[in-house]
């Protein structure tokens, strides 16, 4: 959940700030465990929701030994029963799982032997759109989790490989040469506020074309009182990049180019980083645009006799892990202002300010810099919402597998990929999982006129969709709606509703059904309706 804030300054500047800082995620809870075994001192034992089975409390008991409804290590277990389960283990005072040993048939203590506190467990309380993040499964194992909606606790996510489908349906399809003139569904953009993104054809002039590639200049910053020994710039932000590279990459099914430059050492500024103003959260109204800007050109200005800009369309300005929003309190990305060299000028800037510089910011951004603009609602830049859709790294990183109309948007699909309805006959259509790795057909337009249209993708827990494995109600046919006309702070895009196998919804003087559903994807009906 990205958020773009678009501030008062809006012919100039566009900032970023990331959606971790709105949806925290939440940290372990404690149970304190009475101090003193007292029988009548009612113990809570958790079970754990995961597991189907039921908790078996120890049958056989020496008559003494007062019964009790909570769980320590020790006592008896029965491998048919259960598995694992919250008790106490030896010595705690807080619960924790235990297995049932299936050799002594008593629960053990499966603590792991180093956990990262950091870190969410499996069964842990979160909330809203966490994205996927790495943690603990009920083994201690290091795993990709994501917050699973229906009950608001982390699960772990089934990573499906992106394959081709591996069957086709068996439903008679529409002759493919009736969609291929896709001129009617190049939907142009209504918005004639917004500039420098868009929501329809064609891309601003200034964005980043990834086809022909993104040359990006890296410069790494420091400060006299944050001045980095031993690493490099390339040494501490290379995985961003990677991350930056592997998402985009795979969103195209035409090959895209990557062309990064680092500088070898870091410019360090010559006074305290709190001199240059930068700190401060822009939640909090504490962003002044002219600072940044200025802090950008005086960087460009000390490294320009050294470094060849050449070809360079995206700049970005990063700094040593661990600084704080009170020291650079903006991420922000910055496609309204010209950065002058004396090899040209470069219109895209990243400053990776703030303690949220993480991939996902990077990965959204960068969206930016190719044309994108936000499809969520950034009305209350503190509190925005989906606002309607649910998919796509310009509305979330839950979800972040791009919209087929973005990958049509920016020339990421074969024109062979998008069938466009040109007759009011009825069609069907065969749709692979739009993060699948397949140059077949990903998305139906139908357009209604120059600025909107009706969209269907099919979606499955592919690619970087893979927290769709916790999320089946968002799994299957999306059919949105695009009006380009929607300005800024609203999404352009919104999904009408997600159908199942023989599910139908009319929109716009339309119905889709899904008349097959597979892993193959989706086989969708299109009609004209009369009213
Ligand atoms: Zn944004």
């Amino acid at each position: 959940m990205s958020l773009t804030v678009w501030g008062i300054m809006k012919k100039y500047v566009v900032f970023a700030l990331s959606f971790t800082l709105l949806f925290p995620v939440t940290s372990f809870s404690a149970i304190k465990k009475p101090a003193t075994k007292v029988a009548a001192v009612k113990k809570p034992v958790a079970k754990k929701s995961a597991v189907k089975k039921v908790v078996a409390l120890p049958s056989a008991k020496p008559s003494p030994t007062p019964a009790k409804d909570w769980i320590d290590e020790g006592d008896s277990c029965d491998i048919a029963v259960t598995n694992t389960v919250k008790g106490y283990p030896k010595g705690l005072q807080t619960m924790d799982w235990l297995k049932c040993d299936d050799k002594t048939k008593k629960y053990i203590y499966i603590a792991p032997p180093k956990l990262d506190p950091t870190k969410p467990k499996q069964g842990d309380n979160c909330k809203g759109y966490s994205g996927i993040v790495e943690g603990y499964n009920h083994n201690f194992e290091l795993v990709s989790l994501a917050c699973n909606p229906t009950n608001s606790t982390f699960a772990p996510v089934v990573t499906i490989p992106t394959k081709p489908p591996l069957t086709t349906p068996s439903v008679a399809l529409s002759d493919s040469n009736m969609f291929a003139n896709l001129d009617k569904c190049k939907i142009i953009d209504g918005d004639s506020q917004t500039t420098n993104m868009t929501a329809g054809f064609p891309i601003p002039y200034g964005r980043i074309d990834l086809i022909k590639g993104a040359k990006v200049q890296i410069i790494g910053v420091d400060f006299a009182d944050k001045a980095v020994t031993g690493k490099s710039p390339k040494d501490l932000n290379q995985n961003l990049a990677d991350a930056v590279e592997k998402f985009w990459t795979a969103q195209s099914s035409v090959p895209v180019k990557f062309d990064w430059n680092w500088t070898p050492d870091w410019l360090r500024m010559p006074n305290p980083i709190n001199s240059y103003s930068l700190g401060g959260s822009f939640f909090a109204g504490k962003f002044n645009p002219d600072t940044y800007f200025n802090f950008a050109r005086e960087v460009i200005s000390k490294t320009d006799s050294t470094i060849n800009f050449s070809g360079v369309n995206f700049l970005f300005i990063v700094f040593p892990p661990g600084i704080k929003s009170e020291e650079i309190g903006t991420f922000m990305v910055h496609t309204q202002g010209t950065y002058s060299t004396q090899e040209g000028n470069i219109l895209n800037l990243i400053m990776a300010g703030g303690d949220y510089a993480n991939a996902d910011t990077y990965i959204h951004e960068f969206g930016h810099a190719l044309g994108l603009t936000d499809t969520r609602d950034t009305v209350d830049v503190g509190n925005q919402k989906s606002d309607g859709m649910f998919y796509d790294i310009m509305n979330n990183p839950r979800y972040p597998e791009l919209l087929v109309w973005h990958r049509f948007l920016l020339g990421f699909l074969e024109n062979s990929q998008i069938h466009c309805i040109n007759s009011n006959e009825p069609t069907t259509h065969w749709l692979v999982p739009v993060a699948s790795e397949s140059k077949q057909v990903k998305g139906v337009v139908i357009p209604l006129n120059s600025t909107e249209a009706i969209i269907v993708e099919s979606r499955r827990a592919m690619g970087f969709d893979t927290a769709l494995s916790v999320s089946d109600n968002l799994m299957g046919a999306v059919v949105y709606t695009l009006d380009s006309k929607i300005p800024y702070h609203r999404t352009p895009v919104k999904v009408v509703q997600v159908l199942k196998n023989s599910e139908s919804v009319v929109t716009n003087g339309f119905r889709v059904t899904v008349v097959e559903s597979g892993d193959f994807g989706d086989v969708v009906k299109v009609e004209k309706v009369t009213n």
